[in-house]
């Protein structure tokens, strides 16, 4: 497989990586992987000299051949833990360099596993990718599916910590409409109903400029407004006072909504400094008490 793409190296925050497929001889016979010249190029930027101990040299068995490496789980490039591998020149000449498996380590899969993933018509491949903070590299095993499904995962929404407001924004509609709803399952530290007042009160009207035209809702027969906490609410930790007040919530029409969620700084700072103004004396009352430059700092990226 070669080089990570762009996309998956930014989806695990690596700065370099590759990976290739496991042969069923790696996988059954020599329980080791053979480094090509992409998963070289990553390990040298950690070992830059690449002096792994060569067996069959004298001396062989004094030699330290334990490196330390990230281990991932299988398809798991989240989570990872500092162990040491052998890491080796197998022959005595020449520059084939083996990585061995290791039960202990966890950087291992057994030949049933191998055949049964393999014989469902998926290659297991394995990985190895440098990210910017870890001083040692990271590396696993994962099946081609979840390799190349890797990159369109959802990321979590830094100014909601939620992968997806849908749920939110849809559950607010049945409450302007005047139904019960509680998203019990998904540990929502938001409250639809006060979202539902800060609605009403500001008449269905987008506060980014009271002329955005919407749509009608079905649910409620009035144009259709999003809730948005002004003072994201992923930033809940760094007040004593609930910011999931009707004071921090502004109704916004769709489109200024996303642009404040996915939106370049410049255009997120032209109606940012206008729902400041109006909220920022509200707030204050209400105990949050924070200047501009922090305010517009949640949304800077
Ligand atoms: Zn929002
Ligand atoms: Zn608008």
């Amino acid at each position: 497989m070669g080089k990570m793409n762009s996309e998956l190296l930014q989806a695990i925050g690596a700065v370099n990586g590759a990976a290739s497929p496991l042969t069923y001889r790696e996988a059954t016979g020599d329980r080791s992987v053979t480094l090509d010249r992409y998963e070289k190029e990553v390990l040298q930027g950690f070992y830059s000299g690449m002096d792994f101990p060569r067996r069959g040299g004298a001396g062989d068995s004094q030699v330290n051949e334990e490196f330390q490496f990230y281990i991932h789980e299988y398809n798991d490039f989240e989570n990872s833990t500092l162990r040491s591998l052998p890491i080796v020149y197998p022959k005595r000449e020449g520059n084939e360099l083996r990585l061995y498996f290791n039960t202990l380590s966890g950087f291992t899969i057994d030949t049933s596993a191998y055949k049964r993933i393999t014989g469902a018509g998926k290659d297991v491949h394995w990985y190895i990718f440098r990210n910017a903070e870890d001083g040692f590299p990271h590396i696993g095993m994962a099946d081609s599916e979840y390799l190349t499904g890797y990159p369109l995962q959802l990321r979590a929404d830094p100014l909601t910590g939620e992968p997806d407001d849908t749920l939110y924004q849809a559950a607010l509609q049945n409450v302007l409409a005047g139904e019960k709803v509680v998203l019990k399952s998904l540990g929502y530290l938001r409250n639809e109903q006060v979202a539902a007042t800060a609605i009403q009160a500001a008449e269905f009207r987008c506060e980014a400029d009271p002329d955005h035209k919407t749509f009608t809702s079905a649910a409620t027969g009035k144009p259709y407004m999003e809730g948005h906490h002004l003072i994201p609410i992923s930033y809940q930790g760094e007040f004593e006072h609930s910011i999931d007040i009707k004071e921090n919530i502004v109704a916004l029409c769709p489109n200024c909504h996303r642009l404040l969620h996915h939106g370049t700084n410049d255009e997120k700072e032209e109606i940012l400094l206008k729902l400041w103004l109006d909220r920022k004396e509200a707030l204050f009352q209400k105990g949050i008490k924070i200047d501009l430059k922090t305010f517009l700092g949640y949304y800077m990226v």
